[in-house]
């Protein structure tokens, strides 16, 4: 038997930006026709003109390929006006489908009247009979009218994919409208037409889809093609059950990538809101499931959006990067937030600076987004803020001595002259440790050790106890911004009488 290379197709709607729901739909289907052999078809769905935007088209293009998927195909169905129309005009030759001349007051207003009534809304069919001649007066007159499908009483039967079967009595649908007046199509109808035209074999998409899925079938069948496979994918939540919303934090890609995720870590965890591979493996790149992954090992649970986890995977990710990638990825961030600017990264010693920041906090990051708040307490000119334990231990009698015994071996490191401007060349992490070797060798015989050598010399530099290594920190800093801190610190603690 022939085999029909599957064919799947995602198809947004620019008239916002990649929303996390629709990003995962078309994750869902990259890795469906991934791992199948199968092509992917991106379809641009913008018949809606009033809402359709190129600048969101270009958005959802650019978050999609930032995210890593790809597609073979690409259409936009404004480009396919002519088809829609051409179609709807068969059934309406077929007697399948219908002018209506009824003006959008009059549908407004039966809409209004049956809401009134708590009774469910929809066309009341008043122009599904017309009379030949009454058809010929309205177009001689120029009435304007749209194309409805003429719904038959049917059982709709399908199987989902994910859900099992699903059926619905064509009751519950009324005639509807298969080209508006200015001649687009409606969106049930131009994606039927559409999916037969471009030979999608399964629709995989959001679960607000399937009474859309009744009266696509009913089209299907009605305009003589063979119907898909359907999939319909479960809503994705909020940790309260909610719908996910604005309300719960961000909800486009564009926006997770401005808070600091990183691409690898988005697809991951959007993979995982319902499904999850079976040997319990939660850290992967996409490419890494294509053999594991099943449409039929989707969950039909909702999906409950944990960010917590979200940061978990980041972090993991982020720990993945070598240094010097972590350094390209977290300027723009540095930038952002005015830290630094383009011009000053000629400076080699502040690139060391940032450099060393990314070594000292790569362990602690959950996001990029973090990275300027560890950075901001090591550029110059920073006016320390002392916490109060910090503060109890500079109290202390030894850590005047430990300071100032640091203080004399910072002036000790040469400065090479002119030659090299930059001295935290020369106040590395090992000329750090080994400073603190011998302060504490000096001490030895008065007890000065552990926490009451470390602490003060932390606590003079930055105001904190806590922190990246020590060695760490001094080498960020470098010779001179050390010796300013102790200077700064002291000073507090003079005007301060502690
Ligand atoms: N344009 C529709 C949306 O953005 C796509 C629905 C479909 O996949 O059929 O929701």
């Amino acid at each position: 038997m022939e085999s029909i290379k599957p064919r799947f197709r995602f198809a947004p709607s620019p008239t916002g930006g990649l929303h996390i729901g629709t990003a995962r739909t078309a994750l869902f289907n990259w890795i469906s026709a991934r791992s199948m052999d199968g092509d992917l078809i991106l379809r641009i769905e913008d018949t809606d003109l009033n809402r359709s935007t190129k600048e969101f088209e270009e958005s959802i293009i650019s978050d999609l390929k930032w995210l890593g998927l790809n597609w073979d195909e690409f259409y936009r169905q404004s480009d396919r006006i002519k088809f829609y129309k051409s179609e709807a005009e068969r059934l309406l030759k077929e007697g399948k489908a219908y002018m209506c001349f009824c003006s959008s007051e009059r549908i407004e207003a039966l809409k209004g009247k049956l809401i009134s009534e708590g009774k469910p809304t929809g066309y009341d069919n008043q122009c599904r009979n017309l009379a030949e001649e009454e058809i010929k007066e309205n177009l001689k007159n120029k009435i304007e009218y749209t194309i409805r499908y003429k719904v038959n009483p049917e059982e709709i039967r399908f199987n989902d994919l994910i859900r099992g079967e699903i059926k619905f009595s064509s009751e519950v649908i009324s005639d509807f409208v298969l080209i508006k007046s200015d001649s687009t199509p409606s969106y049930n109808f131009a994606v039927v037409v559409d999916d037969n035209d471009m030979g999608i074999t399964h629709v995989v998409r959001g679960e607000d889809h399937i009474t859309n899925t009744a009266r696509q079938i009913m089209l299907f069948e009605s305009l003589g093609y063979k119907i898909p496979n359907f999939a319909h994918l479960s809503m994705i939540l909020g940790s309260d059950g909610a719908k996910l919303s604005k309300r719960h934090g961000a909800t486009t890609i564009t926006q997770f990538k401005d808070e600091g995720f990183l691409k690898d870590a988005m697809a991951n965890y959007l993979s995982l809101l319902s499904w999850a591979p079976r040997d319990g493996e939660e850290i992967f790149f996409l490419n890494d499931i294509l053999d594991k992954f099943k449409i039929s090992d989707i969950s039909k649970n909702p999906a409950i959006f944990d960010i917590d986890k979200l940061n978990w995977l980041n972090g993991n990710y982020i720990r993945k990067k070598t240094n010097e990638e972590l350094f390209e990825l977290v300027l723009p961030f540095l930038i952002r937030e005015n830290l630094i600017n383009q011009g000053e990264l000629k400076d080699s010693g502040l690139k060391t600076k940032i450099f060393k920041c990314v070594d000292a906090f790569r362990d602690k990051l959950k996001t990029l987004a973090e990275f300027p708040g560890y950075v901001k307490d090591f550029l110059s000119g920073k006016i320390l803020n002392y916490e109060d334990e910090a503060l109890n231990i500079l109290k202390l009698e030894t850590s005047r001595k430990v300071i100032n015994l640091f203080t004399e071996k910072l002036k000790e490191i040469k400065t090479s002259g002119e030659s090299i401007p930059d001295d935290n060349s020369i106040l590395n992490e090992e000329k750090a440790r080994a400073i603190i070797n011998e302060i504490g060798a000096s001490f030895n015989s008065e007890s000065i050790k552990g926490k009451l050598l470390y602490m003060p010399i932390r606590a003079s530099l930055t105001g904190k106890v806590h922190g990246p290594e020590l060695p760490k920190v001094i080498s960020i800093l470098g010779k001179e911004e050390c010796l300013n801190m102790i200077g700064q610190t002291l000073a507090f603690l003079k005007n301060n009488q502690i």
